[in-house]
């Protein structure tokens, strides 16, 4: 950090596998960080359940894969499966590249997991100080800090940091809208057959093409057709789950 302050503190908005990871690397270069989370705890979802070789190792720099490997499940091999008939189509063996790779493999470790295990392992009071239950519900920034406003348990609280880094996922991501767009595929799911969907979303990546060709996906009566049904759905998800 280009002129950081000497002892700055640092809040990190949402303790997501990016606010957590960001927040230990703070915090291994000496910077103190507050860690504001909304929710009471990690939420026990599956996302974010593959830590693949080139995160393994990034993890490994912070000091964190000798807690986790052992919690983890690890498989080395990557394979497609048909959807339809479950088939595999392909399998890529990460073990063939232990030569470039620290870790050849991929652990399976949700990032509810791994934000827990940061949280309990190197969360304290004072240095890297993990609050849930807490969200950020403004900003001010100032000519030398910013002012956050934070809601918590027992009532709105008010401090000041010398520099906010928000980690919400792109567009403020809560499990509200998480469970929205869940009941948005359901409904897509229960109006357009499957092969449908599949051929809507293929003609949607050719159409970004550039070719000339690209144009008949675009414009073609016969692909117009098949992207109406599936806008048709998406504006009944919308009306049902937003
Ligand atoms: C259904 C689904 C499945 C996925 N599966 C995978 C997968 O298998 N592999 C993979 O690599 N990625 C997967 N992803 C993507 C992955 O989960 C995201 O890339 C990742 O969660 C982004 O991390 P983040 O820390 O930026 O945000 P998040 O994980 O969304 O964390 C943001 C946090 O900020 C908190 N927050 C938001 N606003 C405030 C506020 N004002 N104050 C305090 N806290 C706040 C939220 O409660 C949340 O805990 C999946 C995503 C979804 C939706």
């Amino acid at each position: 950090m280009a002129g950081a302050k000497a002892n700055a503190r640092v809040v990190i908005v949402g303790a997501g596998p990016v606010g957590m990871v960001c927040a230990l690397a703070l915090n291994r270069s000496g910077i103190a960080v507050t860690v504001f989370e909304q929710e009471p705890a990690p939420v026990e979802d599956q996302r974010a359940a593959s830590l693949h070789p080139s995160t393994l190792e990034m993890l490994d720099d912070l000091g964190v894969t000798e807690q986790i490997i052992p919690l983890g499940l690890i498989s080395s091999a990557y394979r497609f499966h048909d959807r339809v008939s479950h088939s595999v189509v392909a399998e890529f063996d990460l073990n063939l590249m232990r030569d470039e790779f620290r870790f050849p493999y991929v652990l399976q470790y949700e990032q509810y997991k791994l934000t827990a295990s940061i949280a309990k392992e190197y969360g304290n009071s004072s240095d890297f100080d993990v609050r849930f239950s807490h969200a950020v519900t403004d900003l001010t920034e100032t000519a030398d800090g910013v002012d956050v406003e934070v809601s918590t348990p027992d009532g709105v609280e008010r401090l000041r940091a010398d520099y906010v880094i928000g980690c919400m996922a792109s567009n403020g991501e809560t499990q509200e809208m998480l469970r929205r767009c869940s009941c948005s595929i359901d409904v897509i799911a229960s109006l357009v057959p499957y092969e449908h969907y599949a051929k809507a979303g293929t003609i949607l990546s050719l159409a970004q093409m550039r070719s000339e060709a690209a144009s008949l996906f675009r414009e073609g009566q016969w692909s117009q057709s098949v992207l109406e049904e599936l806008r048709r759905a998406q504006i009944e998800a919308d009306f049902r789950c937003f």
